[in-house]
């Protein structure tokens, strides 16, 4: 097993990256679950209130389309 790295240590190679935004998706072609993404919390809770679907992968770069919530519907968002 790996040893574990502090997140400030992680660097995205981009050296594989690819684009594949446009279906959903939770894991990357590269294999990693990990990915990175803007969002806003919920100043009470600190539960995420808002992302955008526009994500990186955490280890290689590739460009994503995070999931939604099931039963989410677009016209819900605050676009
Ligand atoms: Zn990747």
């Amino acid at each position: 097993m790996e040893e574990p790295i502090e997140v400030s240590e992680m660097e995205i190679t981009y050296q594989e990256a690819m684009d594949i935004r446009g279906i959903p998706t939770t894991i990357c072609p590269c294999g990693s679950k990990m990915w990175n993404l803007k969002t806003i919390f919920e100043q009470e809770t600190g539960k995420i209130d808002m992302y955008f679907l526009d994500m990186e992968c955490a280890l290689c770069g590739t460009l994503a389309t995070a999931p939604t919530p099931e039963g989410f519907d677009e016209q819900d968002a605050d676009i």
